[in-house]
């Protein structure tokens, strides 16, 4: 007698224990956890049992990961710059007909991890390019921050140098949206004190271990998450750091020349540092004001 729709579990009612034919020829680009086993979609599972390669970053990672759902594929490595022969020994076996797998340490191939080049490739010789779509920290960090969603820039890691990052953010200061941004624990309390400098005073959300025992989202300004963690010391963990759009500006630029006018004699920059940090403005509209008034003066 077959079961009605309330005795079946999910897994029966999506189909996940019927055989699923095995994939087509072409490269999937499957989506991993980034912390918690469990995420990782039904299908994710059948086309890593239905490959015939698996492709990682980290082969060692990848066991690690493929023993926890009982999956033995065949394993190779995959890095986009170390090494050309992996690309073509991948673009060969799926001209031969093969369906080849690729996925990274955690989370989504090509975000922020090896991929694109093999994408890019895989597209140039005509095959089939299959995403398999699952965990991401920038995408799990954005929805609990409480940052506006609607639109919203992925700024990858930051350059690791100071001069590089402060660069990086005068560029993305003017941007109309959310930034979302990898940063390390190490770093964390110097990048936010760059950000609040430059961004001027925004709301943000620093995401830390997301899906771990230890997750934790830390919301408050930039300023404020930067005290936080010059006092704390720098966190353990992995860490996604989202920060809101620029703020509509309540400074007049009459208040804003007022105030650059009696910094001025510390230098254009350090009176736009100071106007970014007093006012809450960005760094790059305080810098334009104190240079035209150096020059007017
Ligand atoms: N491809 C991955 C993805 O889809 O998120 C990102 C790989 S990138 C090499 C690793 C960075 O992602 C970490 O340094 C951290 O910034 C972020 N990250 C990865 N897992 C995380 C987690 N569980 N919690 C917070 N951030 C995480």
């Amino acid at each position: 007698m077959s079961k009605s729709l309330s005795e079946t579990s999910g897994r029966e009612r999506i189909g996940a224990r019927e055989p699923s034919p095995p994939p087509e020829p072409g490269l999937y680009v499957v989506a991993t956890p980034i912390g918690n086993l469990r995420d990782i979609s039904l299908r994710a599972l059948d086309i890593l049992g239905g490959v015939s390669r698996v492709y990682a970053e980290d082969t060692r990672v990848a066991r690690k990961l493929l023993d926890a759902y009982g999956l033995k594929p065949r394993l190779g490595a995959y890095h986009d710059y170390s090494d050309e022969s992996a690309r073509w020994e991948i673009l060969e076996a799926i001209a031969a007909g093969e369906s080849v797998a690729l996925i990274s340490d955690a989370g989504t191939p090509l975000v922020s991890d090896p991929g694109f080049k093999l994408v890019r490739a895989a597209i140039e010789a005509g095959f089939k390019v299959v995403p398999i779509p699952g965990a991401c920290a920038a995408l799990a960090a954005l929805v609990a921050s409480g940052m506006a969603t609607d639109r919203f820039m992925f700024l990858g890691f930051l350059p690791p140098k100071q001069a590089g990052r402060r660069a990086a953010l005068e560029e993305a200061a003017d941007i109309e949206a959310t930034l979302v941004i990898y940063e390390s624990g190490p770093r964390l309390a110097d990048s936010l004190a760059d950000m609040a400098g430059i961004l001027g005073d925004r709301p943000a959300a620093v995401a830390r271990e997301l899906t771990k025992l230890f997750e934790e989202t830390r919301r408050g300004t930039l300023a404020e998450l930067a005290a936080h963690y010059l006092a704390a010391g720098p966190p353990k963990g992995e860490i996604v750091v989202v920060i809101g759009p620029p703020l509509p500006s309540e400074v007049s630029d009459d208040a804003l020349d007022a105030f650059l006018s009696r910094h001025l004699s510390s230098g254009v920059k350090a009176a736009a540092s100071e106007a970014a940090r007093a006012l809450g403005v960005s760094r790059k509209r305080a810098y334009a004001r104190a240079l035209s008034l150096r020059d007017e003066a």
